[in-house]
C-alpha cells in the first residue's frame, strides 16, 4: 500500500553494506538476470511503482526543493514513465545478438555476432537536484541490461531519498537491486570494493574521487559532471527570446539544473534590448515575484545558499535584476549581474543557482574565445543567432551537447553526456542501455573451413604470399594523402578487398605498386 507519510532518511549502517554486495554478486552469477523477460517484468514493475507515488514524489520535492509540482510532473515521474515505456518497448530489439557488419567473406563463414552481455554489478551514485530522474535513470539502464545494481541516492535531498527507496523495495527483486543510505561515509564504503561499472552524478571534485576509487579496480566509470555553460547571444539574436528562454532554464528547480547556462556572452550592439526583455519575461513570469510565487523552487541546503550568496557579495559586477534573499526559506530571488571579467565571482564557478551573470562582448569572435578560455568542454553551449553566428560558435567550440536558440534542453531518447571536465559516458534511451553492456564479438570457426585455416599453421615457410593474396587490402590513397580515383576495372577488382577477389586485388597492388611485391 502507498502510503503519503515519509518517513525521516535513515542511513544503511556501514557493517551491513559488504553483504548486500555479497548478495547482488551471487546473484548475477546464478545468472538469473541474464533473462530478458526477467528484466522487463522488473522494468514494468519500477513503472508502477512510480505511478502509483507520483504525488509522493512531488510531495517529497516540495520538501526537498519547494519544487513546483509541473516541473516535477515533466522533469521526474513522468520522465521515469516514459523512459521505462521506450525502453520496455524496445528492450528486445536491443538486447539480441547483433549481426557482425563490417566484415570482408572470408569472415562471413564463421558467423560473427555481437552479444550484448551484462557486465555484473554495478553502483548508480545519484545527485540531489533532480533525484528521482538522476538517479533512477541509470538504473533503468542497468537493469535492462542485465545487471545487479547497487543504487545510493543523495542523501542531500532526504525525503527523495526515502521515496527512491519505497519504490525500489516495493517493486523489484532484492536479491537483484538494493537501495543504500548515507552520505560521504557510506559512500566511500561502497567505492573501497570492486563494481563493474561505476556510474556516477555530482560534482567535478566528488567525480574525481569517485575516479580514483575506481582505479585500483580497472572499474569502468561513467561520469555525469557539472559545467560553466555559457549562453553566447550574437547582436543577430532575438532578444525577447533569449530572455525568455534563458530565463526559464535558469529559474526552473531555481537554477539548480547542470544543464542550463551560467553566464551569457553578449554583443553590445544588442545587449540594452536583452536586459530590458530579461525584465519583461521575469514580470511575465512571476507578476507578484518569485518569492511569492508557487512556480519557483528553494535552494537545497543552508551551505549551498551561503556558496551562492558568497558569489553575489563578492561580485564585481552591477546587479541588474533581482538581487534580493531569505535565508530562512533559503530563497534566493533570481539575479541579473553585469560583470565586466571572466574572473568575477559569479562567473569562475558554476553557479548551480538561480544566478544570471552577463558579460559583454564586442563580437562573435571575442565571444567563442572568452567562452573556450573559461571553460573549454563544458556540459552544454547555448548559441543564439543567425544561421552563420550559430555554425561559427558550434565549429569553434567543444561541450557535451548544444541546443541552438534555447538552453538547457535535452530530447530525453538521445544520448546525454558530458565531455573531458564536464564528464565522460552517456546515457538515456538507447545509450543507457549501452552504458551497461559489454559488446563481446562471438565467432564460430565451423570444422569444414579447416582447410582454409590451416594457412595459420606453422611451418610458416612459402605461406606469407598466399597469406597477403588473400587479404590484403588495396589503399585507395596515394604516397601523399590523397585520394586516388579506381578506375571501374580496378574497382571491381579491390571492392571488399575480400578473399573472393584476393587474385585480382593483388594484381591491381602490384599495378599501384610494383615494390609491394619485390619485398617478399
Ligand atoms: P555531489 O558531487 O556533492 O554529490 C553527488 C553524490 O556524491 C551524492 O550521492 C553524495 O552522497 C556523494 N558524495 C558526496 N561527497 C562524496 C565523497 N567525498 N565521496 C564519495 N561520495 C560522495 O553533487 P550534488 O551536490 O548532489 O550535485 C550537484 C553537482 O552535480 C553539480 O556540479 C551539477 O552540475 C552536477 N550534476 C550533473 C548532472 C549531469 O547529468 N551531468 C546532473 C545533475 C547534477
Amino acid at each position: 500500500m502507498v502510503t503519503s507519510e515519509i518517513p525521516p532518511l535513515q542511513f544503511t549502517p556501514t557493517e551491513e553494506i559488504q553483504e548486500r554486495i555479497s548478495t547482488l554478486r551471487k546473484t548475477f552469477f546464478e545468472h538469473k538476470t541474464r533473462d530478458v523477460e526477467f528484466r522487463l517484468v522488473q522494468l514494468r514493475k519500477l513503472y508502477w511503482a512510480v505511478k502509483d507515488r507520483s504525488q509522493l514524489i512531488a510531495n517529497a520535492l516540495a520538501k526537498d526543493l519547494n519544487r513546483p509540482e509541473f516541473e516535477t510532473v515533466v522533469a521526474e515521474s513522468g520522465w521515469l514513465e516514459n523512459d521505462i515505456v521506450f525502453v520496455t518497448r524496445n528492450l528486445h530489439k536491443w538486447a539480441k545478438d547483433e549481426k557482425a557488419e563490417d566484415i570482408d567473406l572470408t569472415w562471413k563463414f564463421m558467423n560473427p555476432k555481437i552479444r550484448k552481455d551484462p557486465l555484473g554489478c554495478v553502483l548508480v551514485i545519484g545527485a540531489f537536484n533532480y533525484p528521482f530522474q538522476l538517479t533512477l535513470g541509470p538504473v533503468i539502464g542497468a537493469i535492462a541490461a542485465g545487471n545487479t545494481v547497487v543504487i545510493k541516492p543523495s542523501e542531500n535531498a532526504p525525503a527523495s531519498a526515502v521515496v527512491i527507496q519505497q519504490i525500489c523495495e516495493a517493486a523489484l527483486d532484492p536479491s537483484c537491486y538494493t537501495v543504500i543510505q548515507g552520505g560521504v561515509s557510506e559512500s566511500q564504503a561502497l567505492l573501497a570494493e570492486r563494481w563493474d561499472k561505476i556510474f556516477f552524478t555530482g560534482g567535478a571534485s566528488v567525480g574525481r574521487i569517485v575516479a580514483k576509487a575506481a582505479a585500483p579496480h580497472l572499474t569502468p566509470v561513467v561520469l555525469e559532471l557539472g559545467g560553466i555553460n555559457p549562453a553566447i547571444i550574437t547582436k543577430n539574436a532575438n532578444p525577447r527570446l533569449v530572455a525568455r528562454r534563458l530565463l526559464w532554464s535558469k529559474l526552473m528547480n531555481a537554477g539548480q539544473i547542470c544543464t542550463s547556462q551560467n553566464y551569457l556572452l553578449v554583443d553590445r550592439e544588442i545587449l540594452p534590448l536583452v536586459i530590458q526583455e530579461f525584465k519583461n519575461a521575469y514580470n511575465e513570469f512571476y507578476p507578484q515575484g518569485a518569492k511569492a510565487s508557487p512556480d519557483y523552487s528553494r535552494i537545497i541546503n543552508e551551505n549551498a545558499f551561503h556558496r551562492l550568496k558568497a558569489m553575489i557579495d563578492n561580485s564585481k559586477g552591477k546587479i541588474l535584476m533581482g538581487g534580493t534573499m531569505d535565508e530562512k526559506e533559503l530563497f534566493i530571488e533570481p539575479t541579473i549581474v553585469q560583470v565586466d571579467s571572466t574572473d568575477d565571482s559569479m562567473i569562475v564557478q558554476e553557479s548551480f543557482g538561480p544566478l544570471i551573470p552577463i558579460l559583454p562582448v564586442d563580437n562573435i569572435d571575442e565571444a567563442i574565445r572568452t567562452a573556450n578560455a573559461v571553460m573549454s568542454t563544458p556540459l552544454g553551449i547555448y548559441p543564439f543567432g543567425n544561421k552563420a553566428d550559430v555554425e561559427k560558435i558550434l565549429s569553434s567550440t567543444r561541450s557535451g551537447g548544444a541546443a541552438v536558440n534555447d538552453s538547457a534542453l535535452h530530447i530525453p531518447t538521445l544520448p546525454f553526456g558530458g565531455v573531458g571536465e564536464s564528464g565522460n559516458g552517456a546515457y538515456r534511451g538507447r545509450a543507457s542501455f549501452e552504458a551497461f553492456i559489454h559488446r563481446r564479438p562471438i565467432t564460430t570457426s565451423p570444422s569444414w573451413l579447416e582447410a582454409i585455416l590451416s594457412i595459420r599453421y606453422p611451418p610458416y615457410a612459402g605461406k606469407t604470399k598466399t597469406f597477403k593474396a588473400a587479404s590484403t587490402l588495396l589503399p585507395d590513397f596515394d604516397r601523399d594523402g590523397q585520394k586516388v580515383t579506381l578506375g571501374w576495372l580496378r574497382y571491381i577488382f579491390t571492392l571488399g578487398g575480400g578473399s573472393a577477389k584476393a587474385g585480382a586485388s593483388r594484381a591491381a597492388i602490384v599495378a599501384a605498386d610494383p615494390d609491394t611485391d619485390r619485398k617478399e
